[in-house]
């Protein structure tokens, strides 16, 4: 039998309702005659609630016993859905992270997928199992622990999972119809599209468009996974959603494609560090150490000798940052006058494979925020995308501007 992948996010399992629907979607796939995998987030806002008690308890926590708590949402949902494809009278079974096993590294919190052997879910669909209902997110780690993938990491598991079992189609439900030029809660004029290629996927994944994890993106490109965006609340149909594919398949030619945000960002500053070889790695080695993902970086020369480190983080991981350079502070590795956090910050990126071949989108960019009076305090650009760090306030209006100025709500 042909396997389908159908990925249920927590919008689309926030209710019992909710999971009856969805479940009528996966009757839908069975009847057609699939073997389906359902993957199944946690009921929306589950994941923030549990991360929110792990905090409470404990502010710089193990990691480990954060992925016992916050994997636990999917597990419910799992459960729940097996249950309501039994009462439909479809042969449902649930399956937890280890018990499949979804083999991951011990990088707990932000573990990667190694391997999913197919066989104990491959013997029950020959014993007449048509919907093998795993709970996204989660895996094992090689010591026996759980894991979990990172937020978002659900679509990672679907993919994955349509990679290691050869799957027709990957469908990722969600709660919009397919990916749009930028966020439509941020821009009503956002366009969506009918086909995204992987890299520019992939580059809005990584900047923060998080309707795809990044992993997942990466592992569609990899194992050449179909990959399909649509909503679990519009009537079924072969033509709905965003094809994430190949970049010949794609039809636009536009030097930006699309706008990406990430809210949560820190800018953190190094005051009067001395501008010595190896002040680099005695500074950001720490903080990789400390688990801290720095983003952007520039380093300015202030005194003679000296010079300030600027670099960007998540909000959430300042406390972490602060820890580790006070450490490296206190041993002596490193010395600076200040550390300066400002957590009030958010990047903005436009995305487009065209700019490889088409000039002036920075200076569009640069020039459209000016107009509006954005300051922008940090730039970081690569082949295919510009990203630049402001005052959070002003990020509605920045992503809007952008997609007015590259007139992202006109189709070719
Ligand atoms: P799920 O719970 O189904 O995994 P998410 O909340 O993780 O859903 O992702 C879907 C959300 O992603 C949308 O509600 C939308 O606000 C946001 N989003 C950000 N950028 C985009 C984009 N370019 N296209 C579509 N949705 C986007
Ligand atoms: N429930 C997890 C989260 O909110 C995983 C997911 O939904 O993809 O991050
Ligand atoms: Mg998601």
């Amino acid at each position: 039998m042909p396997v389908l992948v159908m990925k249920f996010g927590g919008t689309s399992v926030a209710t019992l309702d909710r999971i009856k629907r969805a479940a009528k979607r996966v009757g839908l796939e069975v009847a057609k005659g699939y073997d389906v995998i359902v993957i199944v987030s946690a009921m929306s806002g589950k994941t923030n609630e549990l991360v929110g008690w792990v905090n409470e308890t404990s502010p710089l926590y193990d990691a480990r016993e954060y992925d016992a708590v916050v994997s636990s949402g999917e597990n419910v949902t799992a459960g729940l859905m097996a249950l309501t494809l039994q009462e439909m009278g479809v042969p449902a079974r649930s399956w937890q992270g280890w018990q499949v096993p979804v083999k991951t590294t011990d990088a707990h919190s932000a573990a990667r997928i190694e391997e999913i052997p197919p066989e104990n879910i491959t013997a029950k669909f020959a014993e007449g199992m048509k919907v093998a209902v795993v709970a996204g997110f989660q895996g094992v780690s090689p010591e026996g622990r759980i894991t979990t993938l990172g937020r978002g990491g659900s679509d990672t598991t679907a993919v994955a999972f349509a990679a290691a079992f050869d799957a027709e189609r990957c469908d990722i439900y969600t709660d919009v119809d397919g990916v749009y030029t930028t966020d439509p809660r941020i821009s009503p004029k956002a366009r969506k599209l009918d086909k995204i290629s992987f890299e520019e996927m992939l580059e809005l994944a990584s900047l923060g468009a998080k309707v795809l994890q990044t992993r997942s993106v990466e592992l569609a490109m990899r194992y050449k996974v179909k990959l399909r965006v649509l909503s679990s609340f519009e009537e079924p149909s072969d033509e709905a959603g965003t094809l994430v594919c190949d970049e010949e398949e794609t039809m636009e030619n536009r030097p930006v494609s699309g706008i990406a945000y990430s809210r949560d960002e820190a800018k953190m500053t190094l005051i009067s560090v001395a501008d010595r070889p190896g002040i680099a790695a005695a500074i950001f080695g720490p903080l990789s150490d400390a688990g801290v993902n720095v983003d952007m970086i520039i380093q300015n020369i202030a005194d003679e000798g000296r010079t300030d480190m600027t670099f960007s983080c998540p909000t959430d991981q300042v406390m972490r940052a602060e820890k580790a350079l006070q450490e490296a502070k206190d041993s002596g590795e490193i010395n600076y006058s200040e550390l300066v956090a400002d957590t009030e910050v958010c990047k903005i990126s436009a995305v487009g494979i065209g700019m490889r071949s088409q000039s002036g989108v920075a200076s569009t960019m640069f020039k459209t925020l000016s107009d509006e009076g954005i300051n922008i305090k940090v730039i970081a650009t690569s082949e295919i995308k510009i990203s630049v760090l402001i005052d959070r306030k002003y990020l509605e209006l920045a992503v809007q501007s952008l997609h007015d100025a590259f007139e992202l709500d006109k189709a070719e």
